[in-house]
Order: C-alpha cells, then sequence, then structure tokens
C-alpha cells in the first residue's frame, strides 16, 4: 500500500522519530516545515514540542492519514497539511525543517532550504547513507563533489545519526542517516551570490579529477558558454567587443586534456557530474545569447574576443590562483573562491 516510487518509505521504529524530533531541540515558539508527514510518526511528535508544524506532502491518500491522526484534538489546529510537490510549492516561513526525505529529492530540498532568503534556524533531515556523506565530505574523500562544496559553503552540517534500514516499512534498498543543517548568518553568509558560485563549480566539478586547465579550457561548450557570459557583461557595462576573425579553424584547438580524462570516460562519474554537461553549458550559453540578444552560432574561425577569454582564463589559472594543476576533488572552498574572485576581477561571470 505503500508508494516506493515516491519514496515511501515509513518510519517504524518510535525511538529514531523521537531521536530525530529531540535533535531539532525545538522551542514552544517554532512553526517547523514537515516534508513529507506521511502517516505522521513524525509529526505527532513534533507538535508536542513547536507551535505549529506545516507538513507538505505529495501523496493525498497520506495528506489524509496525517489529518486524521490529529483529527479532533488540539493540535488539529495547529496542523496545517499543504498538498503538492514540496520543491515546487511557495514556502511560507518557518524556523525549523524536519524530514524523514522522499531520496528523490534530496538535492532539490538541501538548495531550496539553502536558498531561501530566511533560511530556518536548523534542518534534521534524513537521507540516504551516500547522500548524507556526500553533503559532508572534504577535499580529498571520495564522496568529494559539487554538492558538498555547495553545501558546506552555505551552512555548516553535521552528520548526527547512522539508521538500519530495518527501522523503515517497507525497508528501502540502501542506508539512511540523519544530518543536522545550520544555515550560515549575518557576517558568517559569504557575500558572494549564488548563482555565480554554483555556475563556477558546475565548471569545477565536470570532472572532478581533471586539471583546472583541463576543465576551463578543454571543453568548447565551457568556453561558449563564458564567451556568452563574457558577451553579456561587456553588453550591459559598455565594454566595445573585438569580433574580428583570426588564425586557425576552431577544431585546431590546442588543449590537451589527455585520452582519460575525454567526456564519456569512465572516471568517477555520478549524479552530480554526468555525461550531459556539455549539453548543460552549450544550453546555458544558449540562454544567455538569448538574453544578451547576441547568436551563438558557431564559427569557423577563431574570434579575437574568444582568444582574450582563453588569455583571460589562463591568467586566473595560472598566474592568479596557480590552481591550473590542481583538480577540483583536491581543492578546497577557499581555492574555489580565490577562484572566483579572480574570474570576477576579469570580467568572467557565471549567471
Ligand atoms: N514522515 C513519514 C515517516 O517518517 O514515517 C514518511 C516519510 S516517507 C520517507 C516520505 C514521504 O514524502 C511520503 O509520504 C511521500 O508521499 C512524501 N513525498 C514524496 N515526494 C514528495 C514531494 N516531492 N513533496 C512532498 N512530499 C513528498
Amino acid at each position: 500500500k505503500f508508494n516506493t516510487n515516491v519514496g515511501q518509505h515509513i518510519l517504524k521504529n518510535p525511538g529514531v522519530a523521537e531521536a530525530i524530533v529531540q535533535k531539532a531541540n525545538l522551542k514552544p515558539s517554532d512553526i517547523v516545515l514537515e516534508v513529507g508527514p506521511g502517516t505522521g510518526n513524525l509529526t505527532i511528535r513534533i507538535l508536542e514540542k513547536a507551535k505549529k508544524v506545516i507538513a507538505v506532502e505529495l501523496d493525498p491518500r497520506m495528506a489524509a492519514e496525517v489529518t486524521k491522526r490529529v483529527q479532533g484534538k488540539p493540535e488539529a489546529k495547529r496542523l496545517e497539511v499543504l498538498l503538492g510537490d514540496v520543491i515546487k510549492t511557495e514556502l511560507p516561513h518557518f524556523d525549523v525543517c524536519i524530514s524523514n526525505t522522499p531520496y528523490q529529492i534530496s538535492s532539490p530540498l538541501v538548495f531550496k532550504i539553502l536558498a531561501l532568503p530566511n533560511p530556518p534556524r536548523v534542518s534534521i533531515l534524513m537521507f540516504q547513507r551516500e547522500f548524507a556523506l556526500r553533503l559532508t565530505a572534504r577535499p580529498g574523500d571520495s564522496l568529494y563533489c559539487r554538492l558538498s562544496v555547495n553545501a558546506q559553503f552555505w551552512a555548516k552540517i553535521t552528520h548526527i545519526m547512522k539508521v538500519g534500514k530495518n527501522n523503515f516499512r517497507p525497508p528501502p534498498q540502501v542506508e539512511s542517516s540523519v544530518v543536522r543543517i545550520e544555515p550560515k548568518m549575518g557576517s558568517e553568509r559569504p557575500g558572494v551570490s549564488w548563482g555565480e558560485w554554483d555556475g563556477l563549480l558546475r565548471v569545477c566539478f565536470v570532472r572532478k579529477n581533471r586539471t583546472m586547465r583541463a576543465s576551463w579550457l578543454g571543453t568548447k561548450e565551457v568556453l561558449a558558454m563564458i564567451e556568452s557570459n563574457y558577451r553579456r557583461h561587456c553588453s550591459l557595462n559598455d565594454i566595445p567587443i573585438d569580433d574580428t576573425e583570426f588564425g586557425e579553424d576552431e577544431e585546431a584547438m590546442d588543449v590537451d586534456v589527455g585520452a582519460d580524462e575525454e567526456w564519456g570516460g569512465i572516471m568517477d562519474v555520478d549524479e552530480e557530474e554526468g555525461d550531459d554537461a556539455p549539453a548543460f553549458f552549450k544550453q546555458e550559453a544558449e540562454r544567455l545569447a538569448r538574453e544578451a540578444g547576441t547568436k551563438t552560432k558557431s564559427r569557423k574561425k577563431k574570434t579575437r574576443v574568444a582568444e582574450l577569454i582563453r588569455e583571460k582564463i589562463r591568467k586566473v589559472l595560472e598566474d592568479v590562483t596557480e590552481l591550473a594543476d590542481k583538480r577540483a576533488g583536491k581543492c578546497d572552498e577557499n581555492d574555489f573562491l580565490r577562484l572566483l574572485l579572480a574570474f570576477n576581477d576579469e570580467g568572467i561571470h557565471f549567471n
């Protein structure tokens, strides 16, 4: 009767439910967002401690279950059930988020929470073990990826509890973990734009074992995306662009990325770093060009502006940051931040 396609694995161990709610350190004044209340195992415990629960549930049958569970009780007035997909729902303000998360939405949920203008004080979220380990991975770890850098840039993340699969009905295929996410607030919150940071990381992590030089200069889709962005930057700032053609055919570009670093290589491709990355950057380039009213029609000859951009990238990687030979998988957030600031200084932006 449970629909595992939408991640319906109900927590059947009351001890685990109790521990999750306790880890949130709820205050009587708190408004709590619960994602996917299901039959309400967490919901009723949150209602004991908090002022109000806003529960967003995709499945109408489950929304009816949790509503029925408090029907006729005083708590009913403090529970608001919103029917729908939490990712597409415009969320009202809340202080704390608690969720036994349907694993399909793990990544979008984390970023939805972190990107809120007024993020919750703390989130206690159950994820698949591997996702939790990615969130907390450090440079050099095998699971370190774009998600790790992005999440840890905006929040303090701690692994707080392992939960075995037999605590759920029906049991999922994999083990789970509970993590605590505390967004950096006030002066701790980084002063860079969300889109710029994520755009930079997307390029760096196309393949985390590639050198920065190969990631930035070895892919025509990446260069096209940067060129579109640079053209837009120039048009917004009245900087003239030299579009004259010169030199060799575009095909003859001279960056050797090495056979094992080509697209489609078998170097640990994972969900964050799939083979569709070139397509992503191509789309980005086209979208930016549309916005700026310029064209990305592929040219036979290199133009001066393309050459200028390659020179700017080379300067940033080799001279300013000295990260050209480093691999994203070994860089820490400080390296990425230096890289972003150096690119921005050259008029290269990512959103
Ligand atoms: N909270 C309950 C518990 O711990 O026993 C149920 C957790 S179950 C892992 C995930 C719940 O999220 C299911 O009830 C499912 O219907 C719901 N769900 C799945 N996708 C959702 C989405 N995009 N938005 C909101 N709820 C979703």
